[in-house]
């Protein structure tokens, strides 16, 4: 997208086409204006439309630019956090609420897609969780544990069952989660502009959102061409924002994610390799991931970003890294490379923040953002349609917070993710 074959990979080439959204060349009025056309705003702009509200939603570039269309495909259920940090971080009442919503978050992304038929290579098998080591395997245990307690169909796997599971003996067990499954990413984000401007909202992209005054009761959203007038503003703009909320992108660290397809697997190796079709990552801190599409290419992923010296660098590790976890994959061809920005908060948890009356934004979803964009763009279409309010949502209202020593930080993870994948053939 926007000339760069690093943005948005494999996803790009195999996504079906997105629906037309022309860019904004005159003045409108609705109820609700949406910025960004991710998950979040677009699951907004689908549950807003459907309640009967008119729906305006503008992108800067185009239809799943940002973190929607560049991601793994992991459909996850819950945080990264273990889910009794949740109560402990947010209280009793958030917490529950959180546990409960997106544990069941993956639930709500396989029946929309199959609801509106999206064609997104959904796969709901659920997913591994991989423990390299005896600490990663108590993580797990852990983990087990704690979802279990609240009823989830969780199951840690020991080393057999993971290798007969995954194909590899690498790991010593696996967290098998029956909730979660794998997308193709772009093509979802797509799918639900199509369902959302089916549904009565109006999609533009190449759209940028320049500045947000009041206009009586209600907010003038400018865009290069023409404006949007609406009584709420949703801002979905998350890790990809750019102004006018620019302390939404301050909020959060960038954690750069790269991933490589390969070409399509034969016979022998699919029926080898993830026989069940997973989507599988790692308990490292330098994580890896991995996963199939439909047409049986692996996507094979870690930390990192493909510029300057990091593409050859992360390039050259995921073939030795492939290679180690599963030789029959020594020397295959890539099909695809691409990567983009994960943003990190620093408990790790969403935020939800009121940036004025009647503007308000989910983000921060630390790597899960399939599910719980999903979920909290339907969220925020409650909202301002005035079917739940404020103290209903699921998380609590924050002032956005800068991250101290952020670019720091994202120099650190940058640069240390291409020393650990020089030096190591680690997988
Ligand atoms: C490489 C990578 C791997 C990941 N893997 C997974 C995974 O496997 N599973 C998972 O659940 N999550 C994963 N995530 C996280 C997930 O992709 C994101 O959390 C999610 O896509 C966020 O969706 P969103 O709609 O909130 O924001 P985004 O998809 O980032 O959309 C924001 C949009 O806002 C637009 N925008 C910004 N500013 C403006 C403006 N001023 N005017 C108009 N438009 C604007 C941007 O162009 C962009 O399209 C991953 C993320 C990355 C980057």
């Amino acid at each position: 997208m926007n000339g760069d074959p690093l943005s948005h990979g494999l996803w790009e080439k195999t996504a079906p086409e997105a629906p037309p959204a022309p860019k904004l060349s005159v003045d409108v009025d609705c109820d609700i204006a949406i910025v960004g056309a991710g998950f979040t705003g677009l699951s907004a702009a689908l549950h807003a439309a459907q309640g009967g509200a008119t729906v305006t939603v503008l992108d800067g570039a185009e239809i799943g630019f940002g973190g929607s269309g560049r991601n793994v495909g992991l459909v996850n259920a819950g945080m990264w956090t273990m889910p009794e940090d949740l109560p402990k971080t947010l209280g009793d009442t958030y917490g529950q609420r959180l546990l409960a919503l997106l544990g069941d978050a993956p639930r709500a992304v396989f029946e929309l897609v199959e609801r509106h038929k999206i064609a997104c290579e959904i796969e709901p098998v659920g997913t591994l969780h991989c423990a390299v080591n005896r600490r990663g395997l108590a993580e797990l245990e852990e983990r087990e544990r704690q979802w279990r307690a609240r009823g989830a169909p969780v199951r840690l796997l020991d080393k057999d069952e993971a290798a007969a599971k995954i194909g590899t003996n690498a790991y010593v067990g696996a967290l098998f989660d029956e909730r979660a499954g794998t997308i193709q990413p772009l093509a979802y984000a797509r799918g639900l502009a199509r369902a959302a401007i089916a549904a009565g909202a109006r999609v533009f992209s190449s759209s940028p959102a320049l500045g947000c005054q009041a206009d009586g009761d209600r907010w003038m959203l400018r865009t290069p061409r023409g404006a949007v007038r609406a009584k709420w503003v949703l801002v979905a703009t998350n890790a990809y924002t750019v102004a006018p909320w620019a302390e939404l992108r301050e909020e959060l660290t960038h954690l750069p994610y790269f991933n490589f397809a390969t070409v399509p697997l034969d016979e022998a190796a699919r029926r080898a390799i993830l026989p069940g079709r997973q989507g599988c990552w790692d308990t490292r801190q330098i994580l890896s991931s991995f996963r199939f599409d439909h047409a049986g290419r692996l996507v094979f992923g870690s930390v990192g970003a493909l510029r300057g010296t990091g593409l050859p660098i992360h390039r050259a590790w995921a073939r030795r890294a492939l290679a180690k976890l599963f030789p029959r994959l020594a020397g295959i061809a890539f099909d695809g490379e691409w990567y983009g920005m994960i943003g990190m908060t620093a408990d790790h948890l969403p935020r939800f923040h009121r940036l004025a009356r009647n503007i308000v934004s989910f983000s921060g979803y630390n790597g899960r953002g399939i599910a719980p964009g999903t979920v909290f763009g339907r969220c925020l279409a409650d909202l301002a349609l005035g079917t739940i309010g404020e103290a209903d949502l699921p998380l609590p209202v924050t002032e956005p917070k800068t991250a101290p020593l952020r670019h720091a930080a994202e120099a650190f993870y940058e640069v240390g993710a291409q020393a650990a994948h020089f030096v190591g053939a680690r997988v």
